[in-house]
């Protein structure tokens, strides 16, 4: 038996935002696993910012995706065939298998599912690699405490709302920036103190008028503006946390560096950077811990499901620079 795959391979290098010709259409046969082989069916596709950081041929904690080769893609799906000891058919995993329909593994860097815990989307979203990020970001990077003011950005997303709610549970004042007014709605639902339309008015006043105290914790997603919004709103050793910078993803020259760096100084604050995947071994601690929170009702994990399988995800990709998601954003295959 062999299963017919389609895959999403990088056609070009893009310039600013991905368009038709970075990625070419091809089809594959995957073979029967060999003894210690196994294969899945992906079934959900997770669609991460840094996707378009790794189409960029330059020095990161990831080598690029070469031309020619299937695009880098985290997934979830169900193991349809296994030569593999420790795998058996129908069970649910999740690994970087590509943008591919099918995937042979041999076992490597598998995430077994536990589906009576949480669904399938809920494993790339709140206790995936996302949750994850929220979690050691905040913790060990941010050192959040209780009573802190804890700013995050792209709070409606799959980092930002897991990060709000943590700090929320942690007993912070959470100040969340969202785009557009159902975002806003839905993290005044989940009880953020303060929630600012990153689409109104200016940002700089907006911080200062929630955060008159300043702000201990800014959990950075977006960079740019809102970046030195932040830092001129500050407290005293206050912990800058450097996640990501998606508002220059697509950028065609370098952005502006932050211009109010100066406020690390005037408030012996500090601006750390961190990777994900450095914190592997400890994943198990945090999934249990936001786990017990989804489990207690005091952390809502969500996920916007796209459909339209493998041939829309050139555009589903994109829907992460339009802001089309609340939480999570997957493409069903
Ligand atoms: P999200 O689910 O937050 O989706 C991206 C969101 O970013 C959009 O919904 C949109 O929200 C916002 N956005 C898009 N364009 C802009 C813009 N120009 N300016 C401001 N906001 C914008 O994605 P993730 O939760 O997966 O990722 C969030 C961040 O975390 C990214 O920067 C990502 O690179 C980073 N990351 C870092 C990791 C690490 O190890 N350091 C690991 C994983 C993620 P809205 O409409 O509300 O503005």
């Amino acid at each position: 038996m062999s299963w017919t795959s389609q895959e999403v391979r990088l056609a070009a290098r893009p310039t600013g935002r991905p368009d038709a010709s970075t990625w070419e259409f091809t089809t594959t046969q995957v073979p029967d696993p060999e003894p210690g082989q196994l294969v899945v069916r992906v079934e959900l596709l997770s669609l991460d910012p840094a996707m378009r950081g790794w189409l960029n041929d330059v020095r990161s904690y990831l080598p690029p995706v070469g031309l020619g080769e299937v695009m880098r893609a985290i997934g979830a799906g169900r193991v349809i065939a296994s030569a593999h000891e420790d795998f058996a058919v129908g069970d649910a995993v999740s690994g970087m298998f590509g943008v591919r329909e099918f995937a042979l593994s041999d076992g490597t860097d598998l995430t077994r599912l536990d589906l009576d815990l949480a669904p399938m989307g809920t494993w790339l979203g709140a206790l995936g690699m996302p949750g994850m990020t929220a979690y050691f970001g905040l913790h060990d990077v941010g050192r959040v405490q209780p009573g802190d003011t804890v700013l995050v950005s792209a709070a409606a997303g799959a980092v930002g709302s897991t990060v709000a709610q943590l700090a929320k549970a942690k007993g912070a004042r959470v100040i969340g920036v969202a785009g557009g007014p159902e975002k806003v709605a839905w993290l005044r639902e989940l009880g953020l103190d303060e929630v600012i339309d990153r689409r109104e008015g200016s940002l700089m006043r907006a911080v200062r008028r929630a955060a008159p105290q300043g702000i201990d914790v800014y959990f950075d997603n977006v960079g740019g503006e809102l970046l030195d919004a932040a830092l001129a709103n500050l407290a005293r050793g206050a912990r800058v946390v450097i996640c990501g910078a998606i508002s220059s993803y697509n950028d065609e020259t370098l952005a502006q560096g932050p211009r109010r760096y100066l406020a690390l100084l005037v408030f012996r604050a500090t601006m750390q950077g961190f990777v994900v995947f450095d914190y592997a071994d400890r994943y198990p601690q945090a999934v249990a811990e936001i786990s017990q929170l989804i489990t207690d009702g005091r952390l809502v994990a969500t996920e916007t499901v796209l459909e339209g399988g493998i041939v829309a995800f050139p555009d589903a990709l994109l829907g992460l620079f339009d802001g089309v998601n609340i939480g999570k954003l997957l493409l069903r295959l």
